[in-house]
């Protein structure tokens, strides 16, 4: 790891951002968090958090200001699949100009290195037709058709990353994150992804209740537990790899198993109903982990269930605080 000391984290009142300035802060840094709001769910760990609109340059050069070392970029105007398909043009507009300006102040501010957050969208929809898919290396995401908006945005910002290297020398990372999950993330509202909105369906439910399941559930995915995240960007930013890295686990399950597991842990026998009115994404995606072994010597290791049942603990007691579950019976506890 270098001495760094002063870091900046955007999309610090986000899920993974909030999570990122506390391990940055248990770590020894100082840390500036700035974000359009405050982190939902307890209060930031970080030195000092501003509230600012990063689609703004003048709102950017401040963020930068003062000295930063390094910065982990994640603001994002980002959801699940229903949401990223629903709005492509103020998605990709809003996260153009949050990064385009992220970068150039960074770089004026003389920030020495300065991390993208990107994401498996920006593969291409032709080498994820089927659910037994082929892990995608990052050399596949060329040639392009990434994700409309979300993902084209994502592989622009890659590209302009690598320019910024190219012509001024400037220190980029670049990360695809594959499904993020984790305890203190977006559970409900239309932004939560696939694990949140099925924990929360599964605490919600009653034994022998419908749960409804958006596309056939025969779609795969590969999932993240949020600690391995924040470990593995303090790693790559540490790292001298300069090129896009995939970032998830290799692990392929089916949404209905991913439910079939939330259930499971909760002790309750649900049947499913598919909704193939509702958006899928692709039809499988997974994650190729050979260039994060050799790069980082490392990769995300926390087995699907042990980070299931943590966030399905935590969505759980959010609900019942919120009184929208009795409460605890001994009998309910997961062991
Ligand atoms: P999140 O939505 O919880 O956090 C993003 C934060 O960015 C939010 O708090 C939001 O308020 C903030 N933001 C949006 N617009 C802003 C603006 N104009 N100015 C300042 N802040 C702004 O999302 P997350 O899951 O924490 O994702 C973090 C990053 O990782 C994003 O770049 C996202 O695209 C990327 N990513 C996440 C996943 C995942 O599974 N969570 C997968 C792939 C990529």
């Amino acid at each position: 790891m270098t001495s760094v000391s002063r870091i900046l984290v955007t999309g610090a009142g986000g899920f993974i951002g909030h999570h990122l300035v506390r391990k940055l802060k248990r770590d020894g840094a100082w840390v500036r968090g700035v974000d359009l709001k405050y982190p939902e769910f307890e209060a930031t760990a970080a030195d000092e958090f501003e509230i600012l609109d990063l689609r703004r340059w003048s709102d950017c050069l401040r963020a930068t200001r003062g000295g930063i070392d390094q910065v982990y970029n994640l603001a994002a105007d980002m959801g699940g699949i229903g949401y990223i398909t629903s709005y492509l043009a103020d998605i990709f507009r809003n996260n153009i100009l949050i990064n385009t300006h992220m970068l150039e102040a960074s770089r004026v501010n003389g920030v020495k290195r300065f991390l993208f957050s990107s994401s498996a969208c920006v593969y291409p929809s032709f080498l994820q037709k089927n659910a037994d898919v082929t892990p995608l290396k990052e050399a596949d995401a060329i040639p392009a058709d990434p994700e409309p908006g979300y993902g084209w945005e994502k592989l622009a910002t890659e590209e302009l990353c690598r320019y910024y290297r190219k012509d001024y020398g400037f220190e980029t990372r670049v990360v695809r994150f594959h499904n993020v999950y984790g305890p203190l993330g977006t559970y409900e509202g239309g932004k939560e992804k696939s694990p949140a909105a099925l924990c929360r369906k599964v605490a919600l439910a009653r034994d022998g209740d419908v749960v409804e399941i958006w596309g056939d559930g025969k779609q795969t995915r590969s999932y993240m537990y949020v600690d391995d995240c924040v470990e593995g960007l303090r790693r790559l930013m540490a790292s001298d790899c300069h090129e896009a890295l995939n970032m998830g686990t290799d692990r392929l399950v089916t949404i209905d198993q991913l439910l079939g597991i939330i259930s499971g842990l909760a002790g309750k026998k649900l049947r499913i109903q598919h909704d193939l009115t509702k958006p899928q994404g692709v039809r499988g995606r997974n994650s190729d982990n050979t260039m994060i072994r050799e790069r980082l010597g490392w990769e995300p290791s926390t087995p699907l269930e042990d980070g299931l049942r943590t966030t399905y603990l935590w969505i759980e007691s959010e609900l019942r605080k919120a009184g929208r579950l009795p409460a605890p019976q001994v009998k309910d506890a997961i062991a």
